[in-house]
């Protein structure tokens, strides 16, 4: 088993391993909707208290009242597309592409660790009681107290997006470390907010190690640890809340009869783990999420794999990072999230770049929906699964689509050229 998962991912082979070592915690099904732990509902209540600040900050949020959510959307024409048929479950789309401000799942964890720093900061400040309104952070005091602050984030692109432009709208001085290979018009967007991008050679991996490295040395930095960081992961978790509620709303059900089947594009791993774990909290052992990798960034695949303890990166086994999911082009896992999935994990997926692109001019032809590449990792989920006794007629299939809403029309374009391209044979 294990020797045959390693040998398709040293040859970058798409395939799905199923985690031995899953042990989720049982559901308490009699005793109805469980509280969700402290952290999460800690998380959810955080965004309410900010959502009127959010709300002035960003018009795009004044029809939401400040909140920052997605919709769960039924995609039957692209589940008639991918060729699942309805006896094997219902396909539906968690659209966090559609996220305002940040257009990526980025918006939940990032956020969240912004509004928490900048909570702290006017609490200690004396700027702040906790039943204050919080729009009271935008007077030139609560500016100048934040002036002070930095707020420094590595990134492949999206993170830096949300933390940068949030920071930078509440007054920090936002840097966002990036490597060289990330997308130029993120970088320009970026620097357009307000928002200084410092450039390093290499992967993304050494962008975090710099940038955390430069921010040790600064007192008034916080640095938004992608690979260590609980507020981060409590930001994602919270999304299972919402969740919860919309499945309630559609009248689906989560029990032993009705799996619910969740598949997560994953870089680092902490936005799936800390959605993952949030959902686990809620459904217990009725929920079976599952992480999408490229087949050239098999991080959390290649930690599931090894022995407890280590942390090994994709190049030790003569894979190349190289993708155009640069959400995902993450070439170590975050051993916080491995440690935390290694019970609750269904198992992980690899996908060709060549998929992530057919799924993407897919999901436009037949829903409308306009996600990147990274987004469309999930989609070949629900294909592994056919014919397995979770893949049943009560089961509900939920592709989480991570991001989109901010890529350049021009951009978008190449993606669906690329599309066509291979469709064509060229
Ligand atoms: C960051 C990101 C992910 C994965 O999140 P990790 O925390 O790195 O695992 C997935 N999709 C998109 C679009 C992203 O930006």
């Amino acid at each position: 088993m294990t020797h045959e998962a390693l040998t398709k991912l040293r040859s970058a082979t798409p395939q799905l391993w199923t985690n031995p070592h899953r042990k989720p915690p049982p559901s308490n099904d009699s005793d109805g909707a469980p509280p969700p732990p402290a952290g999460m509902q800690a998380a959810c209540d955080r965004f309410a208290r900010f959502a009127p600040l959010l709300a002035q900050l960003f018009p795009e949020l004044t029809a939401s009242q400040g909140r920052i959510e997605s919709a769960l959307l039924p995609v039957p024409e692209m589940q008639r597309a991918l060729g699942i048929p309805a006896h094997q479950g219902r396909l539906w789309v968690k659209a966090d592409h559609s996220l305002p401000v940040a257009g990526s799942i980025k918006a939940r964890g990032g956020f969240h660790e912004v509004l928490e720093e900048a909570e702290r900061l006017a609490i200690e400040n004396d700027l702040l009681q906790p039943d204050h309104d919080y729009r009271t952070l935008t007077t030139p005091v609560a500016h100048a107290l934040f002036a002070r602050h930095q707020i420094a984030v590595g990134s492949t692109g999206n993170l830096g997006m949300a933390i940068g432009v949030l920071a930078a709208a509440l007054g920090f001085r936002a840097v966002v470390h990036m490597s060289t290979e990330a997308k130029d018009w993120k970088k320009e967007r970026l620097r357009q907010r307000g928002v200084e991008v410092v450039e390093h050679a290499g992967d993304y991996e050494l962008a975090v190690a710099r940038g955390r490295q430069l921010a040790q040395s600064d007192p008034l930095c916080h640095f938004v640890d992608d690979e260590r960081s609980l507020s981060l992961f409590m930001g994602y978790s919270a999304a299972a809340l919402h969740l919860r509620a919309q499945l309630q709303v559609q009248g689906v059900t989560v029990d032993a009869q009705h799996p619910l089947l969740v598949y997560l594009p994953c870089g680092v791993g902490g936005a799936p783990g800390g959605i993952a774990w949030g959902l686990h909290q809620l459904f217990g052992e009725h929920v079976h999420c599952f992480f999408a990798e490229p087949v050239q960034s098999p991080c959390f695949l290649v930690q599931m794999l090894s022995s407890h303890g280590s942390n090994p990166s994709i190049y030790d086994f003569g894979l190349t990072n190289q993708t155009e999911a640069d959400g995902l082009a993450v070439p170590r896992a975050s051993e916080m999230a491995a440690d935390v999935m290694r019970p609750l994990l269904a198992g992980v997926f690899t996908v060709e770049d060549q998929t992530l692109f057919d799924n993407l001019a897919m999901l436009l032809a037949t829903q409308g929906m306009r996600i990147e590449p990274s987004a469309a990792a999930g989609f070949s989920g629900p294909c592994h699964l056919l014919g397995t006794a979770l893949a049943n007629s009560r089961a509900n299939h939920v592709v989480w689509t991570t991001g989109g809403l901010l890529v350049p029309d021009a951009q978008y374009e190449r993606f669906l050229q690329r599309a066509a391209k291979q469709r064509n044979g060229a």
